[in-house]
């Protein structure tokens, strides 16, 4: 008999993660692998962020804190909330956590009952299905297809709620296909949820800072009826180059932010102290990074989509925000190639040419493939060549 529980058995390990450790596997045999896999900015924190957390270890912010935050960070939280959404929250109704992916955890672990439903619109972020599995949850997933551009639509989100129906994920900009979805979008999804009193929704916003082409940031707990029945998922990591500080946070409703407080009671306690004041200084300091970094990527971006749509056999649309784009490999999955599915297309890629970028079906969506553009020109140019060619040997 296995020591492993029934529970753990129900999930798989990221394939994001499990993708990024091949290709530094490979680096270190020696391969010169170009990978296209991470999701994290290539961008270096600000120093005024790591000014702030050199000050804080100095000063002795060192010990415990708060176990879901501390009041600084809450306070700051609450500050950036109401100045770039608009919105109202008392201090009970934040949290803090060790970053967005344990709030998320946690909210689930809080909230699910056995059989309860969540509904996942794909492609999604690779975690949600697994998290809401591990919490005993039921994931739902609606493909997106490229024609609505990846988005949930009201029709497909009312086909899919039933009784058990518990949770809605939105995400945007989203990861995989970066992808945002407009206010009037967000008001068609809204519309069906009102008439649902019992649904809530969790909104992921970590990519909430990486958007292009004046694309209006809306999220859903702007919608008066929905406020007190979203759950906003937010963080540090993305928006201000701090993936290993591990902090994220989020705001919605007490019960909810409670529980979540109680299990990281049991768990993990405080998030770092030091990274928690690091935060306090990315959220009420100098924001012109924003916008500076976006406009790298906004280069990148456009090139890629350029590059990629000169492929024979490859298309990609152009999304607003996020780093990373989700092109179509169908033209290349036939006899002729000899490839039949997006992962055989993945791992032909980084046999033959060394790039390393993630099949779409690990997202939900098959026949589509992940690139994240936060490396530098001078790689996106090589791996653009390199895809080029590859594809082209292939026909
Ligand atoms: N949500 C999405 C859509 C993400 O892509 C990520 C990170 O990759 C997270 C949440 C979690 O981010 P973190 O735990 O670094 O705050």
């Amino acid at each position: 008999m296995s020591i492993i529980s029934n529970s753990l058995k129900r999930i798989k390990p990221s394939p994001t993660i499990a993708v990024t450790q091949k290709a530094r596997e490979l680096r270190a045999a020696g391969k010169d692998v170009i990978g296209l896999g991470a999701g994290e900015p290539d961008f270096d924190t600000p120093d005024n962020i790591k000014n702030a957390a050199i000050k804080a270890i100095r000063k002795g912010d060192t010990k415990y804190t708060a176990v879901d935050g501390t009041p600084a960070l809450k306070k700051a939280v609450i500050k950036k909330f109401k100045r770039e959404n608009k919105l109202n929250y008392s201090i009970d109704q934040v949290t803090v956590g060790t970053g967005g992916k344990q709030v998320l955890y946690n909210a689930f672990m809080a909230t699910l009952n056995k059989g309860d439903e969540v509904i996942i619109p794909a492609p999604f972020w690779v975690s949600y299905p697994d998290m809401v599995l591990l919490a005993g949850g039921k994931p739902k997933i609606v493909k997106c297809t490229e024609q609505e551009g990846f988005k949930l639509t009201a029709k497909k989100l009312k086909k899919t709620i039933s009784k058990k129906t518990k949770w809605v994920i939105l995400n945007s900009p989203s990861n995989p296909t970066g992808a945002g979805y407009t206010k009037k979008e967000i008001q068609d999804l809204a519309k069906v949820l009102t008439r649902n009193k019992k649904i809530y929704v969790l909104s992921d916003d970590i990519y909430e800072h990486v958007r292009y082409d004046n694309f209006n940031f809306f999220t859903i707990a702007q919608i008066p009826k929905l406020k007190n029945r979203t759950l906003t998922m937010n963080g540090v990591s993305k928006s201000y180059a701090m993936t290993g500080w591990r902090i994220g946070y989020a705001a919605g409703p007490k019960d909810i932010i409670k529980a979540i407080g109680k299990i990281q009671s049991q768990s993990t306690s405080n998030p770092s102290s030091i990274s928690q004041a690091a935060a306090v200084e990315a959220l009420n300091g100098n924001q012109s990074f924003i916008k500076k970094r976006s406009n790298a990527f906004k280069q990148r971006r456009d090139f890629v989509v350029k590059s990629l749509n000169r492929i024979k056999g490859i298309s990609c649309l152009k999304p607003n925000g996020a780093f990373y784009v989700f092109p179509s490999c169908k033209g290349l999955l036939n006899k002729k190639t000899k490839l039949k599915t997006d992962t055989d297309f993945v791992q032909k890629l980084l046999e033959k040419s060394n790039v390393a970028v993630v099949q779409g079906s690990a997202f939900g969506l098959d026949g589509y493939f992940r690139i994240s553009y936060a490396t530098s020109m001078k790689n996106l140019k090589k791996a653009m060549d390199r895809i080029k060619y590859f594809c082209e040997s292939l026909i």
